[in-house]
């Protein structure tokens, strides 16, 4: 469902909003709008399905389903940025039926028409660059599957969307995570690109690949350094005793860039919860560094080709794309799959080693260990301190006050 979307998606935002900006800074509180989408002939509560338990059919329901999505968002951010949703309702001219719309395109289309005629559309665009931030729309369709009708997020109209009927799996499993999801694709977040794909290796650690499971996971290094929300700390030259405490605790990472903006890796120390958010019985009990090799050239192929844009860098040789990280994935003291440091190579010179993270030692908080530069790749490292958004300008200059176009 996301990914019959996502090629479209991409189109439309290339097609539409060349040029086009992403906020440099990152908005803490965003007001995210779910809209109740009716029909002349059907409303959220005129349910007729296979799921009256399950699938949502009042108002209240819905909140329901909003507030988990705050908490998980407060928590994905460390309670640094918030998502507020307000709940308004829509009618559509269209009686329900599989031919209602000629495509999603054209559903969303309209629902957007309506749904500026009752919020103000400035009230839900944090960074005024005339698009709604996050519209989460609900579909009061029952049970049924019409083409136009399907997930995923996109970009129509000056609403920056994604879909769900009121009885979609999503909805009738309560899985938050894909919402959230959603609105990390969304402009405002900084446009998180998806991360699952034949190619994944991250999975469970980031809700941009593993969105399904409740309670739902959080974010890698990766989506929090490209939101703003963390600033890493950047090692150029061999440190020692560097420490981390577990990112589900902290706003904390390692950065070590290389000569090619694009190219860089990410650590960070991850440590599962044992209970709320990020705690799913259905993975490992992980505790370790999560070494991230990143290159955003390929961002927009995903991590549906080989080289993956986003690799998690595992102990041993077996990459095991396509699958959850297991355990010793992580690299940690007493890990057996290490049989010595973690040796980084860049794209550019695989021939050469550029970096390795040894020395591995918990301290009472957190996760020590020695970054040991072998060849200076230092040259352009201030270049790489800025997050590398999409569609970041070359200027770089906030748009915070530029008028809708
Ligand atoms: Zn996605």
């Amino acid at each position: 469902m996301k990914k019959l979307i996502r090629s479209f998606a991409l189109a439309l935002i290339i097609a539409v909003h060349p040029g086009s900006i992403v906020q440099a800074q990152s908005v803490r509180n965003v007001k995210g709008l779910c809209v109740i989408v009716d029909f002349a002939n059907n409303r959220l509560e005129n349910y007729q399905g296979d799921h009256p338990s399950d699938a949502v059919k009042s108002e209240a329901e819905i909140k329901e389903i909003l507030n988990t999505m705050e908490s998980h968002w407060a928590w994905m951010s460390l309670n640094t940025h918030f998502y507020e949703w307000d709940i308004h309702r829509i009618t559509l001219d269209q009686r329900l039926g599989p031919n209602a719309f000629e495509g999603w395109w054209e559903y969303r289309d309209a629902v957007a028409d309506k749904v500026k005629q009752v919020v103000n559309p400035a009230d839900y665009d944090a960074n005024r660059d005339g698009i709604m931030d996050t519209v989460f729309m609900i579909g009061s369709i029952n049970d049924a599957e019409y083409s136009w009708a399907v997930g995923g997020r996109s970009i129509n109209n000056g609403i920056d969307c994604f879909h769900d009927g009121q009885a979609s799996q999503s909805i009738r499993v309560r899985a938050i995570g894909n919402f959230n999801h959603e609105a990390g694709h969304t402009r405002i977040n900084g446009e998180q690109p998806d991360v699952y794909g034949d190619y994944d290796t991250l999975g469970y650690l980031t809700v941009m690949s593993n969105s399904w499971p409740t309670p739902a996971h959080g974010f890698s290094a990766f989506e929090r350094c490209a939101m703003g929300w963390v600033s890493p700390q950047i090692i150029t030259r061999t440190q020692r005793g560097v420490v981390l405490r577990p990112a589900e605790l902290h706003l904390e990472a390692v950065k070590i860039p290389t000569r090619n903006p694009a190219e860089y890796w990410l650590i960070e120390f991850r440590d599962k919860p044992d209970s709320g958010f990020g705690s799913s019985q259905d993975y490992p009990d992980f505790r370790g560094l999560a070494i991230y090799h990143v290159n955003t050239n390929r961002q927009d192929g995903g991590n549906f080709q080989n080289p993956p844009f986003l690799r998690l860098e595992k102990p041993g040789k077996n990459p095991g794309y396509g699958t959850q990280p297991r355990k010793n994935d992580l690299w940690a003291p007493g890990n057996r799959d290490m049989t010595g440091p973690y040796v980084g190579r860049t794209e550019s010179d695989p021939n050469q080693v550029y970096f390795t993270v040894e020395n591995l030692s918990y301290t009472n908080d957190g996760m020590r260990f020695d970054v040991v530069i072998k060849e200076s790749q230092a040259a352009n490292s201030a270049y790489t301190l800025t997050p590398l958004y999409r569609f970041l300008r070359k200027d770089n200059k906030p748009l915070l006050h530029r008028k809708p176009e």
